[in-house]
């Protein structure tokens, strides 16, 4: 089968042959539909060798829409013929985390997270899952809506959900990326909370998507978002700022804009830090977070909220054969939404 592989660190993806696995123990076999291309694959790409404990070649994909196809001996025979969605976060089931329903802060992942971030991804016509569990199946979804929601959807809504007390009346949240997660992130609060939704993005068009979306503010910058949504509300700070940029100057406007109490969720990877501490340049009460993609449990909830139309992704989507290049215009920036690609 063709597989899109990682085969040197600092290096993009290459188109290769490889066998198709058959599934044995409690492993599945998975018919790929639909994979979602992820800001997160450029950060793997991108890396020197040794940051990430993941050996190459490894194929990457980590939002992957498709089939079951065929079980191995020990595993739910019922998934055969099933559509849906691939868990990411392969985690052992077993440990004080897991059995708590944070399995996405598994404790023996060791770095190597899951499908194609540390295991062969689904950047392929097939993948193997090591367990029939990190499949959720869905209903009348199709794959390019579907694939998203493992990781841009899953992510936005893990963040949001465990910050479910304080986005309720008439609190604010500011967005600050309206790209693959941040787009869902918009959908996700307005369908989730009663929260007045303020998004800022650098690009107008991402903007407007947001404005489509349902975000009550949108602005190119934060003090620009800030001015609007107190001329409108008489509001002057934000009760949750969920950060999909992640660099020094997205977190320092992020946390001057809180109000006390207020908390900065920092999800995007850019690599910013910010100093936190009693008494220094945050507000009282402060909470700094930095949330991880999201458990099983998060993900049938996204699923169902698909199924309820109550979640779109807006997808543009390639075939599979002109990946490279589209992920040299993820990086470029520009994309609207999520880049899909399917067979
Ligand atoms: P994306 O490229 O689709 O979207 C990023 C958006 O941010 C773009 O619309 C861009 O215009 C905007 N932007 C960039 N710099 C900005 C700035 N300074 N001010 C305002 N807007 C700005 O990326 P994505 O796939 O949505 O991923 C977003 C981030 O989340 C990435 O860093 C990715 O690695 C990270 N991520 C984290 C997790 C997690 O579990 N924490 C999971 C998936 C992705
Ligand atoms: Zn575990």
């Amino acid at each position: 089968m063709a597989a899109y592989q990682l085969l040197g660190w600092g290096e993009g993806v290459e188109r290769v042959e490889v066998p198709v696995q058959m599934p044995r123990g409690r492993e599945v076999l998975v018919e790929v539909h639909a994979v979602g291309l992820c800001h997160s694959d450029l950060f793997v790409m991108g890396c020197e060798e040794g940051v990430l404990p993941y050996d190459l070649p490894l194929t990457l994909g980590h939002e992957v829409a498709g089939r079951v196809l065929a079980v191995g001996e020990d595993a739910d025979g019922t998934l055969v013929g099933e559509a849906g969605v691939v868990h990411g976060v392969w985690s052992c089931g077993e440990c004080h985390n897991c059995l708590r329903g944070l399995d996405n802060y598994c404790v023996a992942l060791e770095g190597r997270v899951g499908c194609g971030l540390g295991h062969d991804g689904g950047l392929a016509h097939y993948v193997l899952l090591p367990d029939g569990r990190h499949f959720v199946p869905a209903q009348d979804v199709p794959p390019t809506s579907l694939a998203p929601l493992a990781d841009a959807g899953l992510t936005a809504y893990h963040a949001i959900r465990q910050h479910g007390d304080a986005l309720v009346a008439d609190s604010v949240a500011l967005v600050i990326g309206v790209g693959g997660l941040g787009h869902l992130a918009v959908q996700i609060l307005r369908a989730t909370t009663s929260s007045r939704v303020v998004a800022v993005d650098a690009r107008p068009e991402a903007c407007a998507l947001a404005a489509t979306l349902g975000a009550h503010h949108t602005a190119t910058s934060v003090g620009e978002a800030l001015a609007q949504l107190a001329a409108g509300t008489g509001v002057t700070g934000v009760d949750v700022v969920l950060d999909f940029v992640g660099s020094d100057v997205t977190m320092r406007l992020g946390a001057d804009a809180l109000t006390p109490g207020g908390r900065l969720v920092v999800v995007g990877g850019a690599r910013g830090s910010i100093a936190v501490g009693k008494g220094m340049t945050l507000p009282l009460g402060w909470q700094v977070s930095a949330p991880f993609w999201g458990s099983r449990d998060d993900l049938v909830a996204v699923v169902e909220l698909a199924e309820k139309g109550l979640l779109n992704p807006v997808v543009e989507v390639v075939p599979f054969g002109a990946v490279p290049e589209a992920y040299t215009r993820l990086r470029d920036g520009g994309i609207t939404g999520r880049l899909v690609a399917v067979r």
